[in-house]
């Protein structure tokens, strides 16, 4: 029997930065011998969570094509996007993956109406051309965040909250039925009290249109709430991956548990941009051959230093730590 196609399926994906200038530099793995995947033919929201620095947004960014992977291999309902060519395939991926940014604020332009960034997506991704079908589409998109075209049409970005905007940029990013969004950090800069709204209605666009989500997030409250499966990154790898209620009510890395009691805050200079710029003791950390976490964790022990530890499946979530090795 021949392999089932998954929807996303990210092979020992690498990233490599070269840092420093002059005779100091180093090379910075920032996304080491990453894999996961998601599967066909039913749709999860699926977290990537973990400090500034973590990798994840790097990681987010080789998926929507914006960087490229220093090796490895990322397939996207079988083919390999970074062998991706020609303006069709191009917009059929960029059709079928759409990114949600963190601040919608600075996805509107202040001096254009936001209903013009509606009828450019329709009109660019070859949606519809005649008014009546490209003000249906529209509509269309926006019905499924919970707003309607009149209360959109002919105003400006700052006629809106934070939490309408980034509905109105998610009802953008839907209009091409994407099968996959990837949303980085889309509520950190929404009223708390508008949090959950936006939570609700990516699970909503998950169950109703069977849309994936790939939440890219800082913060473990809202992942819990929102996803099915969650993996914790530090310093590009990723440590832990599994059931989100397993990992986050029982984690078993040291890291997650103590990502789990101080959630750092977020650094909205990093967001998208995640610019490596380390401190001497971040950098030792990409740089150790052991386990990264080593310097820092409480139950280190004599091998975390010399070996970086494997994947160990243990109760249905997948740990790398050296505590687990038999
Ligand atoms: Fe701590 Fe060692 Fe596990 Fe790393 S491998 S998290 S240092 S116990």
């Amino acid at each position: 029997m021949g392999q089932e196609i998954k929807l996303l399926d990210i092979k020992n994906l690498v990233k490599v930065f070269t840092i420093g200038s002059g005779f100091v530099k180093s090379r910075i793995t920032a996304v080491d011998n990453v894999s996961f995947d998601l599967e066909s033919g039913r749709s999860e929201i699926f977290t990537l969570a973990g400090e500034s620095g973590s990798g994840k947004t790097t990681l987010a960014r080789i998926i929507l094509g914006f960087i490229e992977p220093t090796s490895g291999k990322i397939l996207y309902k079988g083919k390999n996007i970074t062998e991706i060519k020609g303006r069709k395939e191009e917009m059929w991926f960029m059709r079928e993956v759409q990114p949600i940014f963190q601040n919608p604020f600075e996805t509107f332009n202040p001096l254009k109406k936001v209903d013009s960034y509606l009828y450019e997506t329709v009109v660019n991704y070859g949606i519809a051309n005649k008014r009546e079908d490209i003000n249906s589409a529209i509509d269309e998109a926006l019905n499924l965040v919970g707003i309607s075209f009149q209360e959109i049409q002919g105003r400006y970005p700052h006629e809106f909250s934070g939490g309408q905007l980034q509905r109105i940029s998610i009802a953008r990013a839907l209009i091409t039925k994407p099968s996959l969004l990837i949303a980085d950090e889309p509520v950190s800069m929404v009223d708390a009290s508008l949090k959950m709204s936006i939570c609700n209605l990516f699970k909503d666009l998950k169950e109703k249109q069977k849309v994936n989500v790939i939440y890219i997030t800082h913060d473990l409250a809202t992942s819990y709430y929102v996803s099915d499966r969650i993996a914790i990154m530090f310093r590009g790898t990723i440590v832990e991956i599994g059931p989100v209620e397993k990992i986050l009510i029982d984690p078993k890395h040291p890291y997650t548990k103590i990502l789990r009691d101080s959630v750092p805050e977020p650094d909205p200079e990093k967001r998208w941009k995640e610019k490596i710029k380390l401190s001497s003791f971040e950098e030792r950390e990409f740089l150790s051959i052991g386990c990264k976490f080593a310097d820092r964790c409480p139950y280190v022990m004599d091998i975390c230093k010399k070996e970086a530890p494997n994947d160990i499946i243990l109760d249905g979530v997948t740990v790398k730590c050296h505590l687990y090795s038999s």
